[in-house]
């Protein structure tokens, strides 16, 4: 079940997995340049949820506060999904580079701006609002999705049939 409505910012040791959090359709605050307090400030106005490998900022934002205690990559997204109920899926709404809002645009659009290999053989595009960045289901995210199903996708209950 997906609850998109929680709003992330993460700590400065957690860029790429902020990058997978915006794949999944969660808008995640990350900016390399802001410091505890400019991370506290935005988690309680903006009423974000901190995800945070530091102890003393994790206590310092209270319950608004996630700590995460994996260290690699996947441990640290395979913790995140099972806590917040997250749907390890991805979800064009996000882009993953800086965190705008993404929209279906129409393929003519695009046509000067993708590789005409690429152009010539989709037909469903997708671009950031905010940088302007496109998106199609091609190799990157064909990419993600095996990483998805390799280190996210919880095998053990096989509950849905597939
Ligand atoms: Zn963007």
């Amino acid at each position: 079940m997906h609850n998109q409505k929680i709003k992330f910012i993460v700590d400065v040791m957690l860029g790429r997995t902020a990058r997978w959090l915006r794949l999944f359709g969660y808008d995640t605050v990350y900016e390399s340049d802001t410091n505890d307090d400019g991370l506290l400030f935005q988690t309680l106005i903006q009423r974000k949820i901190l995800l945070t490998r530091d102890r003393k900022l994790a206590q310092c934002a209270g319950s608004a506060a996630y700590l995460v205690r994996a260290n690699s990559l996947w441990e640290q997204l395979r913790e995140i999904i099972s806590e917040f109920a997250i749907e390890p899926k991805i979800v064009l709404v996000r882009c993953p580079v800086c965190n705008g809002n993404i929209v279906q645009v129409e393929k003519s659009n695009v046509f000067d701006k993708v590789p005409e290999y690429t152009y010539l053989t989709h037909t469903k595009f997708w671009q950031c609002r905010n940088c302007g960045k496109i998106y199609w289901h091609g190799s990157h995210l064909n990419l993600a999705d095996k990483d998805i199903a390799k280190y996210l996708v919880d095998r053990k209950g096989d509950s849905d049939g597939n």
